[in-house]
């Protein structure tokens, strides 16, 4: 595997830990780029999303994206870190679905989190009371998922009336969503790992709003922190 470590000198704000340091990993295989048919410009934005990451806390650019997200959800300017200390915060409660990166060890300290991980914790079907969260949050997880609207009607189902489901996926924008259903298996995660919870059923393209929209979420952002390496979705129910 090639990886390439750098620092980085460019002018990006953490918005879980407020850091502004970066380096730089890439991590993308040659194997993934060609199973997933990206370009090198595509190539190039998903391995920043992957591998630009915060020297101070460790998340990468999706973590930082979904961070951002969140504040913007619960209407707070951030960092993500400084919002989850605050007495509001701690009154939340919220849902965290398999590990969100660089998020984890600052939800976990919060009163209202409650994690499951994914596959132990079936996504198309929560073991969870209904109405039960003001925040769903998961990262990079529903592509993996085998119904993806499913998955979003379960994250629905689980939220209060005008609670949130704040999520990423890879997007590649420069075309439609695609199921991976007939093709050979893609599997993210290391090179040469093949983990049945990694590999891909859903390759998201510019339609990624309309999965949120078909599970019944009544509205669709999409969160830019940087365009077009870090997305981030956010659903209201
Ligand atoms: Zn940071």
């Amino acid at each position: 595997m090639h990886a390439e470590i750098k620092e980085s000198n460019e002018a990006v704000l953490c918005a879980v830990c407020g850091g502004r340091t970066f380096s730089y990993i890439s991590a993308l295989t040659d194997e993934l780029t060609a199973e997933w048919d990206l370009s090198r410009d595509e190539r190039e934005y998903i391995d920043r999303q992957q591998g630009l990451q915060c020297t101070t806390c460790g998340s990468n650019l999706r973590s930082v994206a979904l961070a951002a997200s969140i504040v913007q959800a619960v209407e707070v300017p951030g960092p993500l870190a400084q919002w989850a200390t605050n007495v509001n915060a701690q009154g939340m409660q919220i849902l965290e679905i398999n590990e969100a990166g660089g998020l984890h060890p600052i939800l976990v300290r919060m009163a209202g989190h409650q994690f499951v991980a994914y596959p132990e914790f079936n996504m198309l079907q929560l073991e969870l009371p209904s109405e039960s969260y003001d925040l769903v949050i998961h990262s990079d997880t529903l592509e993996h998922v085998s119904d993806p609207v499913q998955g979003l009607r379960e994250c629905r189902r689980v939220l209060r009336p005008g609670g949130t489901c704040c999520f990423t996926v890879p997007v590649i924008v420069g075309r439609l969503s695609r199921s991976r259903d007939g093709l050979p298996p893609s599997y993210h995660g290391a090179p040469g790992e093949c983990r049945p919870d990694m590999l891909v059923y859903t390759e998201f393209g510019s339609d990624v709003w309309r999965f949120a929209i078909e599970a019944g979420f009544k509205s669709c952002t999409i969160d830019v922190y940087e365009y077009p390496a870090a997305l981030a979705i956010r659903a209201r129910r």
